[in-house]
């Protein structure tokens, strides 16, 4: 007999025949005398049509009341999934999330846990019942309801398996497990059996959007062992854990190609001290998010004169032109180029840390497909590059065969 933790995102619950499906995979569990917690989301667009309807009477709604609203998504959910075992003859209660205990602080829609006192769950567990809890969703001591961010049920379901010291957690989704590239552009793309927490981080923050990142931040500073798989087969997924010695065999564990990203250029900045720390505290002050920067080296004669790149995310890119003209007074560049026609690709593995020659590999199979590399940035285990948007995905089936095969 295990304790398992079960998380079904918004398309395994995305009608009463998945619902139906989700009851089944539960019941199955439960019969053979596994204590069971189900997390579930909101059916999948659901959330987006509540937080449509708050914007259609204004366009910045009271956050607080957002999270009243957004709240009955899983609500709903919740209850359908409890009504659906119960027809099974299997026993099951749902609970919000603040009666299985989840305390946040009073950050409204974007609350972060602060603990978890699952009293109720583990009564009605020791009862015998399965126990539905819904995600995304806590509340504050003072009794106010949070919300823990978009995709927060993942982060419901990992903090509830550190709690409840679940002896397994399941992430039921509509893929299969997580792949060395998005199959949809790569058809040679590999489940991988498993892979390390540093290593999905990068990949969700790359765009490989398989969980809410701060769930496996979560996970990886708890310990907290889980498996990606889909709630529509009985197919394996991925293992996601701790690094292992093993996993540094494999030099690229996957390539993603984040196409969200837009890339701003100022031509000749006069090359002094404060410079940078002037721009990117306007941008930061902006709450502009910058990922990539490169800067040249000095041209010109007379006064020296750099060009300085950056790169942000697309829908940040009106708001950084803004306060970036705001500075050309001051700053006195010659002119600032934006473009959103850029991609980044980047290969990940923790294997680089031990492995020499991979910079060289990508470069060479990227220019062996034709392409012109625009930025290039390294950390431990990933490299990552800006290219042209329109060669982005040649350029990702290229990198991934020289890579992985
Ligand atoms: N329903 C919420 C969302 O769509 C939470 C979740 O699905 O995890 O973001
Ligand atoms: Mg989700």
């Amino acid at each position: 007999m295990a304790l398992i933790v079960q998380k079904y995102g918004g398309t395994s619950v995305a009608n009463p025949e998945r619902i139906k499906n989700v009851a089944k995979r539960v019941a199955k569990y439960h019969s053979r005398g596994d204590q069971v917690v189900v997390i579930v989301s909101a059916m999948s667009g659901v959330t987006d049509g509540l937080i449509k309807l708050a914007k259609d009477i204004s366009p910045l709604p009271n956050e607080r009341e957002m999270d009243m609203l957004l709240a009955t998504g899983e609500q709903q959910t919740i209850a359908l999934t409890a009504i659906a075992l119960q027809t099974l003859n299997v026993p099951a209660v749902s609970l919000t999330g603040a009666q299985a205990g989840i305390v946040t602080d009073g950050v409204h829609t974007k609350a972060k846990i602060d603990n978890i006192t699952p009293k109720k769950v583990r009564e009605f567990l020791k009862k015998g019942s399965v126990v539905i809890v819904a995600g995304f969703q806590g509340e504050t001591p003072e009794g106010q309801i949070t919300t823990l961010g978009r995709g927060g049920s993942d982060l419901t379901a990992i903090a509830l398996a550190a709690a409840l010291k679940a002896d397994l957690c399941e992430i039921y989704t509509d893929v299969d497990g997580v792949y060395t590239a998005d199959p949809r552009i790569v058809p040679g793309a590999k489940k991988l059996q498993e892979i390390s927490y540093d290593e999905m981080l990068e990949l969700a923050s790359l765009g490989a959007k398989v969980m809410q990142s701060r769930s496996v931040e979560f996970a990886k500073k708890f310990g907290v062992v889980f498996e990606v798989r889909s709630s529509l087969n009985e197919n394996p997924g991925t293992i996601v854990k701790e690094e292992t010695k093993s996993m540094e065999a494999v030099v690229v564990r996957g390539v993603a190609l984040d196409k969200n990203q837009a890339k701003i250029t100022l031509v000749a900045v006069p090359d002094k001290p404060g410079v940078a720390a002037r721009i990117f505290k306007a941008l930061g002050n902006a709450t502009v998010n910058v990922d990539m920067i490169v800067q040249n080296i000095s041209h010109g004669s007379g006064t020296p004169a750099t060009d300085l790149s950056f790169t942000v995310e697309k829908a940040d890119l009106l708001k950084a032109q803004k306060v970036i003209e705001g500075l050309k007074k001051e700053l006195n560049f010659s002119k600032v180029i934006a473009t959103e026609k850029i991609g980044k690709l980047s290969i990940v593995g923790v294997g680089m840390k031990s492995h020499t020659g991979v910079a060289a590999k990508l470069f060479e199979s990227l220019s062996q497909t034709g392409l012109n590399i625009d930025m290039i940035s390294t950390s431990e285990i990933k490299i990552s590059v800006v290219i042209d948007l329109a060669m982005g995905e040649a350029a990702m089936k290229a990198v991934h065969a020289a890579f992985i095969g």
